[in-house]
């Protein structure tokens, strides 16, 4: 849905080329994905522009979101999700780790405070939390999910991989285990801040290191700032290397979960 850093792009007020350009696909909203599942719907991340984004892509029943990490770009649409929880009459299970909890739970206090109190019954966002673990295939909407231990700077965050698809955003490094589980992609979705390094992101030069090593068929680039034009990253990368855009849609391979394949 969305493939742009935490400030979006184009940057308010900035005068850069890419900020000021015409091309679509140099404006960026902030990183998410959705997934259509066999069973129904579910987001990747719920960043703040998570309503404009599912309006675009036309959604219609959001019934579960899943969590990379709880910074402020990646969770405060989670309000958006309020709608669902009327339409679905429960709450939106959350699949995240232990501090992804803790911090939305902080973020939107007032969704965890006694309903009774709330000036009518929609006022706040219905959520309810599954724990997900790195390594721990989880079974959702129809799908299997198998949690990616990444590293993001000195915070330890999840990547997903689904099928033949993996999807990590916010990655500095990917530790020599998980490395071993995102082998044999089809399609890989990678997080590039810039092309200068940066203490907590991928740069260009070290993700298509990383691209090399674990080579993909395909590797789509996300949560990218602008200081990267497409035009120039198209005419610059190997054509197996593509820069994403806001709007881009994904084949994946349906893997059931274990019980169901049977
Ligand atoms: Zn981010
Ligand atoms: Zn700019
Ligand atoms: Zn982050």
């Amino acid at each position: 849905m969305g493939t742009g850093t935490s400030i979006g792009v184009p940057v308010v007020g900035c005068r850069c080329s890419v900020c000021l350009s015409d091309n679509p696909r140099n404006r960026r909203t902030r990183t998410g994905v959705l997934v259509r599942a066999p069973e129904g719907e579910f987001v990747i991340d719920a960043g703040p522009e998570l309503r404009i984004q599912l309006v675009r892509e036309r959604a219609t029943l959001i019934r579960a979101a899943v969590m990379t990490h709880a910074h402020a770009d990646h969770i405060m649409g989670i309000d958006d999700l309020r709608i669902f929880g009327f339409r679905l009459h429960s709450a939106i299970p959350i699949h995240c780790e232990a501090p992804v909890e803790t911090q939305i739970r902080q973020s939107f206090s007032y969704a965890f405070t006694d309903p009774t109190t709330h000036s009518h019954q929609y006022a706040a966002p219905r959520l309810t939390f599954n724990r997900i673990s790195p390594g721990q295939a989880f079974s959702l909407l129809g799908l299997s999910i198998l949690p990616v231990r990444l590293r993001h700077g000195s915070l330890d965050i999840l990547g997903f991989r689904i099928g033949n698809v993996a999807f990590c955003t916010d990655v500095s490094t990917i530790p020599s285990e998980s490395r071993d589980l995102l082998h044999g992609l089809d399609t890989l979705v990678l997080s590039v801040l810039r092309r200068e390094p940066h203490p907590t992101h991928l740069h260009l030069d070290a993700a298509l290191k990383l691209i090399r090593q674990l080579q993909p068929r395909k590797t789509w680039l996300t949560h990218m700032s602008h200081e990267l034009d497409y035009d120039e990253l198209c005419s610059s990368l190997p054509e197996h290397v593509r820069p994403a855009w806001d709007g881009l849609k994904i084949p994946f391979t349906v893997l059931r979960p274990p019980e169901e394949t049977v």
